[in-house]
């Protein structure tokens, strides 16, 4: 699934599932731009180790939930390299914690993150995808968005956020040659699930038809099919890639 002569931007890019995703933009043949929040020495080495294989890689360091810093990274992007093709909205956080001593901090900041930075992003890519007519945007929710877990009613409501906006835009794009789509990744091997998976592995992989948790790659191998050709009829969509876990409890 080639790229070549293609164009992206990944928010969250320096690790986890961004980093996997802009590895496998790039080596599929696209000149990648990343957006990372705070962690530069984490930004160069992908950086270096794209560009010693010969890739054009770019990042930049920002807030996603900050839109002016969305609108400046997209016209720089779009200046520099002619457009912007495909979207990952990748940035994400979580704050659990029960609803009832929840502070407005962690609501917001979880929101704010997740769900404003998806608009942010895809309000800034939406004029220059029209403009091309063609483009690519693929949101990353969580089958959380339908899990009910308790302590995760901020993230769940950014989740399902996401994917309720991916439906509309889908609609709203479909006319422009722009595709919307969401992934929704069940138990990925990050630092984000670092505490869980310490605590609680095997009951996991027990809970999980292919008996192993995700890795990175496994949700950038889907980002890289919505992204290519083959998925050009294919829009509004949550694909989810949890090895079953959605399916009920495992055998
Ligand atoms: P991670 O914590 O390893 O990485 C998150 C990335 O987002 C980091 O690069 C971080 O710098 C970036 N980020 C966070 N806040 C940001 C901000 N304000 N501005 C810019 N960047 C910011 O987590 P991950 O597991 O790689 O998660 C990536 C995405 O996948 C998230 O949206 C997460 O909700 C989603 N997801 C993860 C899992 C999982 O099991 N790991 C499951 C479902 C969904």
């Amino acid at each position: 699934m080639s790229l070549s002569g293609k164009t992206a931007l990944v928010t969250g890019g320096s690790r986890g599932i961004g980093k996997a995703i802009v590895q496998t933009l790039a080596r599929a043949g696209a000149k990648v731009a990343f957006v990372y929040h705070s962690n530069t020495a984490a930004a160069d080495a992908l950086i270096n180790e794209l560009k010693a294989e010969g890739h054009e890689v770019v990042g930049y360091q920002a807030d996603a939930a900050s839109k002016p810093d969305a609108d400046r990274i997209v016209e720089e992007i779009c200046e520099k390299w002619g457009g912007i093709y495909v979207l990952v909205n990748n940035a994400g956080i979580i704050k659990d914690g029960l609803l009832a001593t929840m502070t407005a901090e962690n609501w917001s900041a979880v929101i704010n993150t997740n769900l404003n930075g998806v608009f942010n992003y895809c309000q800034a890519v939406t004029r220059p995808m029209m403009s091309a007519r063609s483009g690519r945007i693929i949101n990353i929710s969580s089958v959380a968005a339908n899990f009910g877990n308790p302590g995760q009613s901020n993230y769940a409501a950014s989740k399902g956020g996401i994917e309720g906006f991916t439906r509309c835009l889908a609609n709203e794009v479909g006319r422009r040659g722009i595709t919307v789509n969401a992934i929704a990744p069940g138990f990925i091997s990050t630092d984000m699930t670092e505490a869980i998976r310490n605590a609680a592995e095997d009951t996991i992989k027990k809970q999980i038809p292919l008996r192993r948790l995700g890795n990175p790659e496994d949700i950038a191998a889907a980002v890289l099919y919505l992204a290519s050709d083959g998925a050009s009829y294919v829009t509004g969509n949550v694909l989810t890639v949890d090895g079953g876990l959605t399916l009920g409890a495992g055998m």
